[in-house]
């Protein structure tokens, strides 16, 4: 591994932060409270900048402000296409700014500054651009009705949208969330998460600069159960859209329910299993499931972070996994040479370390890593389990770190039944060249998307989502658009005499 704290400081690129405010009505303004928070560079501890807090007061002052924005402004009555000219100006400019972008993100979040210029950064330019280009194309079906009626449906945006977003992703996770809703002719709330707060201010800027018109975006960080909490019990919001944990997720259904019975779509946690079959190539099935838990560090709820593997190659895979997780190297997420950054901060450290000792304590083996790294920073080892029992808390709960927990299986209708035996359904993965294996087990495993001999592949018109509780609604794909529409009936006599 790498110690997280190489001497080499001249892939340094951080960038100067410009926004700092909350964003409302089409301006940056302090908080009214004037209360401020620190965001911290999880590299070193020390804080990056310090962020107006937004609380009740302030979201409700860009719940009235994406309201007017809604009741009487342009935005949603415009064409789509007009929307979508706006959407792509807005992608260009982003396009203009990856760099800084992507340093943002790797400052705050501890994402590898490469990967996010390379993948995340154009990805979110990419995911307006697929809304840009559906925005146009939204209508309803013409109705042949009983007796002598005729009707139509209209699709109409739902509204005044909140949307409440994680740490793990904040520029992809904001797009697949602003990106439908402002397609679909709504106006938002957008509370990024306390620990990242910097990217979304960077991007409520640029809208401005696209041409969206006031109050249409706003920008509100703040914290969960002051700023967020106002979000889901706010009785002028028509929608909450929540990407986080399944904790969570389940006070705003509650806040939404006894509020005003706003929709919620929720994309909760997970503990994604990956099935490798005793006809995998072991090499390629060893990196797959190595990235599927070290990707963004852990942090990312489709992590495969549960492992079972056929016994006929349990023990070569085993050994792979361990050479090639010991070479991965960790480190400062602005050097090109760093496969893993830093955890995002103190408390998920504290947490994931405290899970990998839950784990030894439970009696499962600790086959490599387990430990931190450096002297500063929250940088930890690749950890990978094995003799994980079912029951042990390390197999259970989403640990949102490089924590892999390995596990045997012997009969295709076993790997199901344990990959199954889980409360979420976010995700699976399954590696195998019989074609009836991986048709049976994909039709059989309860998850919203199932990898066959592949991990992590996304792509903006394929819909992402959970089941059980790992929440429902879809993100991604025109089923994303449609969340934030709702259907009129329109009905009419065919004669009037
Ligand atoms: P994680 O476990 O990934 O940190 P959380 O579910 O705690 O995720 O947080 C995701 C988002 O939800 C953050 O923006 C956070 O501020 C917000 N949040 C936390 N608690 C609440 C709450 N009670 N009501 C609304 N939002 C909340």
């Amino acid at each position: 591994y790498g110690d997280g704290n190489s001497a080499d400081q001249s892939f340094f690129k951080t960038p100067t932060i410009k926004f700092t405010k909350l964003f409302i009505n089409g301006e940056f303004v302090d908080s009214i409270s004037g209360k401020t928070f620190e965001t911290i560079d999880p590299t070193n501890g020390e804080v990056i900048a310090r962020v107006a807090e937004g609380d009740k007061e302030d979201i409700d002052l860009a719940v009235k402000a994406a309201r007017d924005a809604f009741d009487n402004g342009p935005w949603p009555r415009m064409s789509g296409a007009a929307r979508g000219r706006i959407l792509l100006k807005f992608a260009d400019l982003i396009e203009e700014n990856i760099e800084e972008l992507a340093a943002i993100d790797a400052m705050d979040a501890g994402k590898l500054f490469n990967w996010g210029k390379a993948v995340d950064i154009p990805h979110v330019a990419s995911l307006l651009r697929y809304y840009a280009g559906a925005a146009d194309k939204i209508h309803g079906d013409v109705l042949k009705m009983s007796m002598e009626f005729h009707g139509y449906t209209l699709l109409e945006p739902i509204g005044v949208v909140g949307h409440i977003i994680p740490w793990n992703f904040p520029s992809t996770i904001f797009f697949m969330k602003v990106a439908p809703a402002l397609a679909a002719g709504c106006t938002m709330v957008v509370k990024p998460a306390e620990q990242t707060p910097l990217s979304a201010l960077y991007y409520a800027h640029l809208s401005k600069l696209a041409g969206i018109p006031a109050g249409v975006i706003n920008v509100v960080n703040g914290y969960g159960p002051t700023a967020g909490a106002a979000i889901s019990s706010h009785m002028d919001i028509d929608k909450v859209s929540f990407t986080g944990s399944t904790e969570v997720g389940q006070k705003i259904m509650q806040a939404a329910a006894i509020s005003n019975l706003k929709q919620v779509s929720l994309e909760l946690g997970g503990k994604s299993p990956l099935l490798i079959f005793d006809d995998a190539d072991v090499d390629k099935a060893a990196d797959l499931a190595l990235l599927g838990i070290t990707h963004n560090k852990g942090e990312i709820c489709v992590a495969s972070s549960r492992v079972y593997v056929q016994e006929g190659i349990y023990d070569e895979l085993v050994k792979k996994l361990v050479e090639k997780a010991k070479t991965w190297v960790v480190g400062n997420p602005f050097d090109p040479k760093s496969q893993l950054g830093p955890q995002v901060d103190k408390q998920q450290f504290e947490k994931i370390l405290s899970y990998i000792e839950h784990g030894k304590r439970e009696g499962a083996t600790l086959l490599t890593g387990g430990k931190a790294l450096g002297n500063k920073g929250y940088f930890l080892q690749p950890t990978i389990f094995t003799e994980v029992k079912e029951d042990m808390l390390i197999a259970k709960d989403e640990i949102f770190g490089p924590v892999m927990s390995l596990m045997k299986f012997k009969t295709v209708e076993d790997g199901i039944k344990r990959a199954n035996n889980t409360r979420y359904g976010l995700a699976a993965g399954i590696v195998t060249k019989n074609l009836d294996v991986a048709n049976t087990v994909s039709r059989s495993i309860r998850a919203g998307i199932i990898w066959i001999n592949c991990y992590f592949a996304f792509d903006n018109d394929c819909p992402y989502g959970g089941y059980k509780m790992s929440g429902y609604g879809r993100d991604f794909g025109l089923e994303a658009l449609h969340k934030f529409l709702q259907t009129k009936s329109v009905v009419t006599p065919l004669y009037n005499s």
